[in-house]
């Protein structure tokens, strides 16, 4: 059993509902193989509460924090700086605490999953032609990601009735990056299918996928072969439509775990200014999630 002492740090997770979260034994471990006398607490934050959690982290003394639904765009206002790429997304999951109290925000989502491409199948978006599918949280940082790595082409594609989710990420993303050429579509308009059909690399950030039964973003069949596909969604570690790329369309596919991972690493290294055991985090993550996957 861990003993906290008086000189434990504490790095938070703000979110609602938070009991699901995996970040507490991955981070846990994290920090018992670097020797930090750490701990990482899952704290559930109502929506409407994240200023007061912030103010409190502040007065407590904690070392930092992750954010997660809903509060990843809401707690920017409370925070008293932002780094490039959290700004530019507009979004923050990592908060970093400094010794006088200043509140930095970080964004290392776009970065956890880029660097799981590159890991996993040795892919960066670089010059590619990009889809991704849905235009959440998820969406925005990917999104935001591809763009960053001078992607020649971004099309993001969300299920009708929230066409304009789609349109207003698009626009977002191309003011900052107009290099980048972008739009935003309804999966069914006749443009998209063209679209995933010329796609290099296939984002899926929606949920589908998650619960037993939940269709397919969209047809197998639309995926070109032998493309990079990556799912965000981690339970399970591969949904059907990653494994119908993979079996059927012979795409080089990336489950979220790796995202998960990279993002809680990258993380870790800006509230200890140390690489942690990636190995370790692994591990930790591979253990949680065998059940789900049984
Ligand atoms: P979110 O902000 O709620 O956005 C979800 C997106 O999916 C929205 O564009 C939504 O469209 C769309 N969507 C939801 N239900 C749908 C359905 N039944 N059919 C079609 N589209 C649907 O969620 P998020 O935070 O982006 O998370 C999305 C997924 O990514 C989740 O599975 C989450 O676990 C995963 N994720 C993974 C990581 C990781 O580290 N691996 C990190 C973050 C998130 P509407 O706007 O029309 O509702």
């Amino acid at each position: 059993m861990r003993r906290l002492t008086g000189r434990t740090r504490v790095v938070a997770l703000l979110g609602w509902p938070v009991e699901h979260s995996l970040s507490p034994l991955m981070q846990g471990a994290a920090f018992e193989a670097a020797g930090l006398d750490w701990v990482y607490v899952a704290l559930g934050v109502r929506p409407g509460g994240v200023g007061d959690a912030v103010r409190g982290l502040r007065a407590l003394g904690f070392a930092g924090a992750n954010v997660t639904i809903p509060h990843k765009q809401a707690v920017i206002p409370y925070l008293d700086a932002l780094d490039a790429g959290a700004q530019q997304i507009g979004a923050v999951n990592t908060i970093q605490i400094e010794g006088d109290g200043r509140l930095i925000g970080y964004n290392t989502d776009a970065d956890g999953g880029y660097e799981a491409l590159l890991q996993e199948i040795g892919f960066t978006p670089a010059g590619a032609r990009v889809v991704v599918l849905g235009a959440g949280g998820a969406a925005r940082a990917l999104a935001f990601g591809a763009a960053m790595r001078q992607a020649r082409s971004l099309s993001i594609l969300n299920r009708a009735i929230e066409k304009d989710q789609a349109i207003a990420l698009a626009t977002d993303v191309g003011r900052s990056f107009p290099e980048t050429e972008t739009v935003g579509l309804a999966w069914e308009d006749e443009e998209a299918r063209a679209r995933v059909a010329a796609a290099e690399l296939i984002v899926q950030a929606t949920p589908l996928g998650m619960k037993p039964g939940d269709p397919l973003p969209i047809p197998i069949e639309w995926v070109p072969s032998g493309i990079a596909v990556f799912d965000a969604v981690y339970t399970p570690e591969r949904t059907a439509f990653l494994e119908g790329c993979r079996l059927q369309r012979h795409c080089r596919a990336v489950g979220g775990v790796g995202m998960l991972l990279h993002q809680g690493a990258a993380a870790f290294r800006i509230w200890t200014g140390r690489d942690p055991d990636l190995a370790v985090m692994a591990g930790a993550l591979r253990a949680a999630l065998q059940p789900a996957n049984a």
